[in-house]
């Protein structure tokens, strides 16, 4: 096990504190330095930025971001068990460590981060790690004060958000990720790198901003997107119905067939559908 920062390994610190894992909570922790390390640095330059950490657990991350050099680290933790664990990292990398106790999904990141460049890093929860990357990507603000996600997810959910029109994945997640994101899966992480082994394989994918997506009405991308995946299978002057009586000009009008079907369409037409819509509840 690789030795990064002189402080005990992971397992004595698990031990220590008494963090045996929560499913609640979405807990499976990477306890190989090595793996984090390679995770950390994926992240890209560390030092020129603060790094958002969602979920440190025992901080296996944590350390490995702090011992690759990053200037600050802003973690916030739900499990209030791991607290003394982070603060024993804190106190080894004195002012570079702010932990905060709370859900992030009920925090403003930017308050957290306190402007300034932001790259976001985190083995997500899986019961919150999708939320937390649509609440990302859909900022009001854009560019958005984050310059990189680099995130662990479910593989499954990781090929969600890369996937191109035509594949089994593609659907509304990938459509609000293309919209607004570069993005990839940058390699897979096997179950058996975690503690307890979750059931199936994780991704680590990672994303840029778009710096120029296409002009687009956040809400009425997502209701048409819903209402296309939602029937997938349907044509979409028969699954846009639901949206308008008139949905066969709605899709002629945005430069679509009204015979094809959802997840045929790439990125720019759904932003041509979201904005024939937008026009057509607007009159
Ligand atoms: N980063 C650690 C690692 O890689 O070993 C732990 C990752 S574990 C998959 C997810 C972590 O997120 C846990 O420590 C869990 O307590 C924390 N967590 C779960 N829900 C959260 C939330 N809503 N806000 C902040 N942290 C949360």
């Amino acid at each position: 096990m690789a030795q990064i920062d002189g402080l005990p390994p992971l397992r004595d610190v698990i031990a220590k504190h008494g963090l045996n894992a929560k499913k609640s909570l979405g807990q499976n922790f990477l306890l190989d330095l090595n793996l984090t390390s390679r995770i950390a640095k994926s992240a890209g330059p560390l030092d020129d930025c603060t790094i958002l950490e969602v979920g440190p657990g025992p901080g296996g991350l944590t350390r490995a971001l702090l011992a690759a050099g990053a200037r600050k680290v802003v973690a916030v933790e739900k499990d209030s068990r791991c607290l003394p664990a982070l603060q024993e990292i804190s106190d080894h990398y004195p002012g570079r460590l702010q932990v905060i106790e709370g859900d992030a999904l009920a925090l403003d990141p930017v308050a957290l981060t306190g402007g300034g460049k932001v790259r976001i890093a985190a083995n997500l929860p899986y019961n919150v790690g999708t939320q937390l990357l649509v609440n990302w990507i859909t900022t009001d603000t854009w560019p958005p004060f984050w310059s990189s996600l680099t995130l662990m997810f479910q593989k499954e959910v990781g090929e969600r958000i890369v996937a191109q029109p035509g594949s089994k994945s593609y659907g509304r997640l990938a459509v609000l990720a293309g919209w607004r994101c570069k993005s990839g899966i940058l390699f897979d992480l096997n179950p058996k790198a975690f503690t307890p082994p979750p059931k199936v394989t994780s991704a680590v994918v990672h994303l840029t901003p778009n710096p120029a997506p296409l002009r687009c009405d956040l809400s009425a991308l997502e209701r048409i997107t819903a209402a296309a995946f939602g029937q997938r299978r349907k044509m979409l002057r028969a699954s846009l119905k639901s949206l308008t009586p008139d949905a066969e000009a709605l899709i002629v009008s945005a430069g679509l067939l009204p015979t094809a079907r959802a997840e045929e369409i790439d990125v720019a037409g759904f932003v041509h559908l979201a904005e024939a819509f937008k026009s057509v509840r607007a009159v």
